[in-house]
C-alpha cells in the first residue's frame, strides 16, 4: 500500500492557499515521497508487462515497478498501450487488447494499483493508497479506422489516444513520416470530433505540426502532448515549436516533458540518428523474409533500442528542467509537467534512471528557483487539473 495521508483536495485547497501566503520554496522540508502528488503522462510499462523477454527486462532496466513507484512517490500514471505501426492495418486491436489484459493480470490484480477513468476515481484510488492508473492508446492506427472501435475502447476505460506514432495513419500525419494528408483528412476530423463528444483526450505527441494545427481547428477541448519536448532547445520534428506551445497552452492544454536524452539535446539526437544508420543492415537482416510479420518487426525494433544509445553522451536532469523552464516561459507554469516515456526509452538522464528518482527531480526544480506551489504543479497537479476538463459533468 502506498502511504498517502495527503489527498488531492488537500493539495489543491489547503496547501496551495498556504503556499501562496508564504510564497517561497519549502520543498527541502517536505517528505517528498508522501506529500507530493507525482503524476506522469506517459510510460510504456504495458509492453514490458506483456513481453517479459523485452529489452527492458533483459537489461534489468525496467523503469517502473510498484516498489520503485513507492520509493519515488509516484501516485498516478497514464499507461500507454503502444502498438507498433507494423501491426496495422488489421492486427492492432488484438495487440492492444493483449496489452490491456497484461495490465489487468499483472498490475491491477495485484491490489496495489487500480484503473481509473476520471479525476473523481483517481482521488478515490489515492485515498485508498493505490496507484491510480489511466490508460491511453498509442497511436491512432489501433482503432483500425473505425469510430465504433474508438467508442468500444472508450467503454473499456481508455481515456486518451496519441493520434500517431512514427508513421502516418490513414487519417493523420506523423512528425516521423512524409506528409500524406496535409495534417488530418476527412476521417481524421471525424475521429477528433467524436473524441471531443466522448470526452477522450487528444494527445498530439508524435503528430506533425499540420496535424496539430488541424486538431486545434476541429477540437473545442484542451489538448495535450503527453511526452514531447521543446523544439527551441532541441530542433527535431518530434518536438514542439514555440508557436504550437503557445497555442496549446492558450487553450489550457498540457505538455509532459519527455526524459529521453535524444529528444532533450540535439547533439545526442544526431548520435542516435548515426547509430540508426549504422545498424540499418543489422535491422534488415533481423527481419529478412519476415517483413510482413509484425511480431518479428516489433522484436527487431526493440533489439535496435540498445544499439541506438551505444556510445552516446549523457545528460543529467537539468536537461529536463531546461525544457520545463522553456515551456513554462512560453506557455505559463500551469501547462507543463512530466511525460517521462519510462519503459519506452532506451536511455535516461544519469540521475533520473527510473520512477524511484522523482524526489531528485523535485529537488532539482527547487534548486533552479521554482517555488513550492510551482513544483507541485509541475510534478502532478497540472496534469490532474488538465484531466478535470474531461470529467463527465
Ligand atoms: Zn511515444
Amino acid at each position: 500500500m502506498l502511504q498517502i495521508y495527503f489527498f488531492i483536495t488537500y493539495f489543491i485547497n489547503k496547501k496551495s492557499f498556504t503556499i501562496l501566503q508564504i510564497g517561497e520554496s519549502m520543498i527541502k522540508n517536505m517528505n517528498l515521497t508522501e506529500e507530493l502528488l507525482v503524476f506522469d503522462a506517459h510510460c510504456d510499462t504495458a509492453n514490458v508487462l506483456y513481453d517479459q523477454s523485452s529489452y527492458f527486462i533483459k537489461e534489468n532496466k525496467s523503469h517502473f515497478t510498484i516498489d520503485k513507484a513507492r520509493t519515488g512517490g509516484l501516485k498516478a500514471q497514464i499507461f500507454a498501450l503502444y502498438v507498433n505501426p507494423a501491426y496495422a492495418p488489421y492486427r492492432t486491436i488484438k495487440k492492444a487488447l493483449l496489452l490491456y489484459n497484461a495490465m489487468e493480470n499483472k498490475l491491477f490484480s495485484s491490489g496495489n494499483a487500480v484503473k481509473v477513468t476520471s479525476t473523481i476515481e483517481m482521488e478515490s484510488a489515492l485515498k485508498k493508497g493505490k496507484l491510480a492508473c489511466w490508460l491511453s492508446l498509442e497511436g491512432g492506427h489501433i482503432i483500425e479506422n473505425s469510430i465504433e472501435i474508438l467508442e468500444l475502447f472508450y467503454k473499456l476505460g481508455i481515456r486518451c489516444i496519441t493520434l500517431t506514432h512514427t508513421k502516418n495513419t490513414d487519417w493523420a500525419d506523423s512528425s516521423g513520416d512524409e506528409p500524406l494528408h496535409d495534417g488530418l483528412n476527412k476521417l481524421g476530423r471525424k475521429i477528433i470530433s467524436r473524441m471531443d463528444e466522448l470526452g477522450m483526450v487528444i494527445d498530439v505527441s508524435h503528430s506533425s505540426d499540420k496535424t496539430v494545427v488541424d486538431v486545434l481547428d476541429v477540437s473545442s477541448m484542451p489538448i495535450m502532448a503527453s511526452h514531447s519536448c521543446a523544439r527551441a532547445l532541441c530542433d527535431i520534428p518530434r518536438n514542439l515549436s514555440d508557436d504550437l506551445i503557445k497555442e496549446i497552452a492558450h487553450r489550457k492544454g498540457y505538455f509532459g516533458v519527455n526524459f529521453f536524452p535524444g529528444f532533450l539535446k540535439k547533439s545526442i539526437n544526431e548520435q542516435v540518428m548515426k547509430n540508426i544508420e549504422k545498424n540499418t543492415e543489422w535491422f534488415k537482416k533481423e527481419i529478412e523474409g519476415n517483413e510482413d510479420d509484425p511480431d518479428i518487426v516489433n522484436k527487431a525494433e526493440m533489439g535496435l533500442y540498445s544499439k541506438i544509445v551505444e556510445g552516446n553522451d549523457n545528460v543529467d536532469l537539468n536537461a529536463i528542467i531546461d525544457h520545463i523552464v522553456h515551456i513554462a516561459e512560453i506557455g505559463g507554469v500551469d501547462c507543463v509537467g512530466l511525460g517521462s516515456d519510462f519503459d519506452g526509452i532506451p536511455s535516461t538522464p544519469t540521475d533520473l534512471t527510473d520512477v524511484s528518482c522523482y524526489p531528485v527531480l523535485a529537488n532539482g526544480l527547487s534548486d533552479r528557483g521554482f517555488k513550492e506551489n510551482e513544483i507541485r504543479k509541475i510534478m502532478g497537479l497540472n496534469l490532474f487539473n488538465f484531466l478535470k476538463n474531461f470529467d463527465k459533468k
